[in-house]
């Protein structure tokens, strides 16, 4: 790595994960000058099932290929450690790869691109001035017109700078067993979502090119309990977590649209910084690519003096995301509570299609804007922020 001598740049990107690497990418194809930085040094790996479900993919500008592992084409939905065997996909949703190979990549087309990229830059603190931002990057200082925070789950750059900090986060505990520790009957084809175990998540069994990567999360106070939750996991694919290697535990942060604005100024905060993870199938990458683009967008436009500030990219992500994210904490809530019903409805073939259709990001049929307007109705009675601040 290294540092840049440059004082200014037309944007600054703090954190270069999925979030912050395609903002960068894309601001760079825009024509701005931009720094990407980020505290680790790359590559890194971040706690991560690495599934990239099909609307996520759809929303690149690129291809992902020379980092896919395996593309699942069998399915196996589990009610507390049920076996009911796996159910063939009429076609793949999720695409999966690992965090340490995707993530490098992507920086990799952001350089590509245009985009300086420094790691092992921690972003310490920001001065707003009438300027703009002035970012404080170990020791030096450097101006720009935007600053984009993308600094994920423990960042702190976001909630220094007001912006929207979740108060609502899932915890979860994962780790890797080689192909030598699992039985030879794991079906490599094919990944397993175990529900009714783990309150306010789900269990995941993600077979890898050299691994399985074994995982287990819910509401934050299941934080105790993870470790158990996950020894029963290997134990009944007939795997111990002592094989497990690489054990790591980090938060999923959700409801960043209860919690504030996700742009001020001239600084906005992109993917789990602004607490954009979706609260039922606790998928973020989606999140991430989506609010990079929509953030690549307001700031081209502010660095174009179309417009004045970045206020314009809140409105974005709400309107992409709102409706969702309501069905999806209803369907979360349901899930805690009525576990059998939840497992009925979703295997069922109707139940099971929807859910499909919806991940790999096709057209929503009329069923399912049936269902997502029911249940965002529904949830708007039912539910307020202190339902939900219960619940966790
Ligand atoms: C166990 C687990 C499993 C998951 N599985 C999936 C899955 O299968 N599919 C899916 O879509 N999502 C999954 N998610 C969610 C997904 O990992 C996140 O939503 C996604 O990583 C968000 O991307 P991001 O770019 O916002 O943040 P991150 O990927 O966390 O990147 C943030 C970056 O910011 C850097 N940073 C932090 N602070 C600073 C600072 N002060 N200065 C500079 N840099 C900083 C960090 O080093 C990091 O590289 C999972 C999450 C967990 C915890």
């Amino acid at each position: 790595m290294t540092r840049v001598s440059r004082t200014s740049f037309d944007a600054i990107v703090a954190g270069a994960g999925p979030a912050g690497s395609t903002t960068a990418y894309r601001l760079a194809r825009g024509g701005a000058s931009v720094l990407l930085v980020d505290r680790a040094r790359f590559p890194r790996d971040k706690p991560c099932g690495g599934a990239v479900t099909g609307r996520a993919l759809r929303l690149l500008p690129f291809s992902i290929d020379p980092v896919v592992e395996s593309v699942p084409d069998r399915f196996e939905l589990r009610l507390r450690g049920e076996r009911r065997g796996g159910q063939q996909l009429d076609s793949p949703f999720v695409w999966i790869t690992q965090r340490r190979l995707l993530d490098a990549f992507l920086v990799e087309q952001a350089v590509a691109a245009g985009v300086r990229f420094e790691d092992g830059t921690r972003v310490g603190g920001v001065e707003e001035t009438a300027d703009g931002p002035v970012v404080e990057l170990a020791g030096r200082s450097v101006r720009c017109r935007a600053l984009i925070v993308a600094e994920g789950a423990n960042g702190t750059t976001s909630r220094a700078l007001g912006l929207a900090a979740p108060r609502l986060r899932n915890v979860a505990l994962e780790g890797n067993a080689s192909y030598e520790r699992v039985p030879a009957q794991l079906d490599r084809r094919g990944f397993t979502i175990e529900i009714g175990t783990v309150s306010g998540g789900y269990a995941w069994v993600v077979p890898k090119r050299d691994h399985v990567n074994f995982g287990v999360g819910g509401w934050e106070r299941e934080g105790p309990f993870l470790r158990d939750h996950l020894r029963r996991l290997c134990e009944s694919f007939g795997t111990s977590l002592d094989d497990l290697s690489d054990l790591r535990g980090h938060r999923l942060p959700m409801g960043g649209l209860h919690t504030g604005r996700l742009a001020r100024g001239r600084v906005l905060a992109v993917g789990d910084a602004a607490g954009l993870v979706d609260p039922f199938s606790g998928d973020g990458m989606y999140e991430a690519f989506l609010s990079g683009s929509l953030a690549a967008q307001a700031t081209l436009d502010l660095l174009a003096a179309r417009v004045r500030d970045l206020d314009a990219y809140d409105a974005a992500v709400r309107g992409h995301l709102a409706a969702g994210f309501d069905v999806s904490w209803l369907a979360k809530l349901a899930l805690d509570r009525f576990p059998g019903l939840a497992y009925a409805v979703i295997r069922s073939g109707v139940g099971r299609r929807l859910a499909e259709r919806a991940l790999r990001g096709d057209e929503p049929s009329a069923a399912a804007e049936r269902l997502a307007r029911t249940g965002t109705a529904l949830f708007r009675r039912l539910a307020s922020d202190a339902t939900l601040a219960r619940a966790a």
